[in-house]
């Protein structure tokens, strides 16, 4: 056997009682089967072939040779433990993080960097011929043009923000991530792809916890304070945010608390608390209030200055965000004259950075904060030619539209699900000359680009960043132009 470098990512249980085989199906649980790995899937799962059926091998890579035993079976597919590496992969590497395996915050730390950006570039290319029906240029050819990913330089410690679920283990008071598959929490000191001035804050924030007896919330029978705690650091300005997330309003001690994390943490410019007593698994609840110091922590992408308050969206990958956002804005290609708007702007981030460059920007955001903070962030920057509205982007649009806007660039950069169908419609009547789309997944993006394409549009570039190294995240821009 080849070498058994970060091995032993089995994670699935054998479900009780489904040991007899299924019609059809070539394997039975607990059995063992050799099979190749012919594919990974996003969140990291090798795609493994028996006899034709296929088997998803949590931690095995494409191009290896393992043997797996069965955990559950289905009718079209079934999932494996990795028993035994037989082949591995030369792009397989040993796994930095001490707690990998039972955390699942990461998926893809066993495969190196460098084909980490390789693969997700094939996931762009293979949604986009897929699902997309577009053809991908090959070297120099026709069709739309795939850049390879920008990556980063050192691909660790880049989250700005950390949202620790608290919880009881044998020391008392702790607080980390949720164990597989359960709601455990497993306590947890380091996470690699944390900036570590996040880190530094949660332990201050736990020991005190701790000393002061402050208790911790049980899932099951909703009782104890401390839920979450929340933290967020500012890389350009070196602020830092906590935010206390609480079953309850009252915080006994709550000053001597907040003088003891004070203490040990400087650039501590907010303390937070946020109020929720939902049984859901949801962070925050609806109450927020500042405990002591600033409501807001200020931080700066590409000479933009942001507030950035308990609940904006702002996203966590400071590095990478810049050169996303300048992809987009140099697929947008002002020249200062244009009317620009920017759908799903959140706290307006990229529509603050269009400002610059064009004559009048529109934003619009679902999320009533997220505007205020937007209109203030504009104020902010003594950004002028901005303008922002609270609504669904698609409601928002047609309201525009009436109203006489005429974009030449439109950006959207929807969450998960992609751009609500209503959207693509007003898009393809206003008819901009360009069309800049900022994507979180693959598959609803070729969905809508497909709907653009037959509308009249051509998808011209698409260039992949990778804005979360070792998940199976991948972000895109994309440019499209109207035809004729
Ligand atoms: N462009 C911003 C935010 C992108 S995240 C940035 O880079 O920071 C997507 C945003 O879309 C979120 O802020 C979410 O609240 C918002 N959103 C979700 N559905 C929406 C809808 N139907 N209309 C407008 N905004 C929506």
């Amino acid at each position: 056997m080849s070498g058994r470098k970060g091995l032993s990512k089995g994670r699935g249980r054998p479900s009780p009682g489904a040991a007899a085989a299924l019609a059809g199906v070539p394997v039975t649980v607990g059995q063992q089967v050799q099979c190749d790995i012919i594919g990974l899937t996003h969140d990291g799962e090798g795609v493994g072939r028996y006899e034709g059926y296929t088997l998803f091998v949590r931690g095995a890579l494409p191009e290896e040779r393992v043997l797996a035993e069965v955990v559950n079976v289905g009718k079209s597919f079934g999932r494996a433990r990795l028993a035994r590496l037989e082949k591995a992969s030369k792009d397989r590497t040993q796994p930095p993080c001490a707690i990998y395996d039972a955390c699942g915050g990461c998926q893809l730390q066993h495969l190196d960097y460098a084909a980490q950006l390789r693969w997700k570039r094939q996931h762009v290319v293979s949604s986009l011929e897929r699902i997309g029906k577009l053809k991908v240029a090959e070297a120099g050819g026709e069709g739309v043009l795939v850049h390879p990913v920008i990556g980063m330089d050192e691909p660790w410690r880049y989250r700005n923000k950390a949202q620790v679920p608290i919880g009881y283990g044998e020391a008392g008071l702790i607080g980390g991530f949720y164990e597989q598959g359960s709601n455990a929490v497993v306590d947890m000191d380091a996470c690699l792809i944390t900036q570590e001035e996040n880190e530094s804050l949660v332990r201050a924030v736990k020991a005190t916890a701790r000393e002061l007896g402050i208790s911790a919330y049980n899932r099951a029978t909703g009782r104890g304070l401390l839920r979450h705690v929340v933290v967020r650091h500012a890389r350009a300005t070196g602020q830092r945010m906590v935010v206390l997330v609480t079953n309850g309003l009252d915080i006994p001690h709550v000053d001597v608390w907040i003088g003891l994390i004070r203490e040990q943490v400087p650039g501590l410019v907010s303390v937070c608390q946020n109020v929720n007593t939902a049984s859901t698994p949801v962070v925050m609840g609806d109450v927020t209030r500042t405990l002591w110091g600033e409501d807001v922590i200020y931080d700066e992408i590409g000479g933009i200055r942001f507030a950035i308050s308990p609940r904006s969206f702002f996203q966590v990958n400071p590095e990478q965000t810049e050169k996303l956002y300048r992809a987009a804005v140099g697929y947008a290609a002002l020249s200062g004259d244009e009317t620009v708007v920017d759908a799903y702007c959140g706290i307006g981030t990229i529509t603050l950075f269009l400002a610059r460059y064009a004559r009048r920007v529109y934003g619009v955001e679902i999320v009533p904060e997220a505007i205020e903070d937007a209109r203030r962030n504009a104020l902010l920057n003594d950004i002028r030619n901005a303008e922002f509205e609270v609504g669904a982007a698609e409601v928002v649009m047609p309201k525009w539209q009436s109203a006489g806007v005429s974009p030449d660039v439109i950006v959207v950069d929807p969450p998960r699900k992609g751009c609500d169908p209503a959207l693509i419609r007003t898009m393809l009547e206003l008819r901009p000359e360009r069309i800049v789309y900022v994507s979180c997944d693959p598959s609803t993006l070729a969905r809508d680009l497909r709907l653009l394409e037959d509308g009249g549009y051509r998808t011209v570039e698409v260039q992949p960043v990778d804005m979360f190294p070792h998940t199976g995240h991948v972000e895109c821009v994309i440019l499209m132009v109207r035809n004729g």
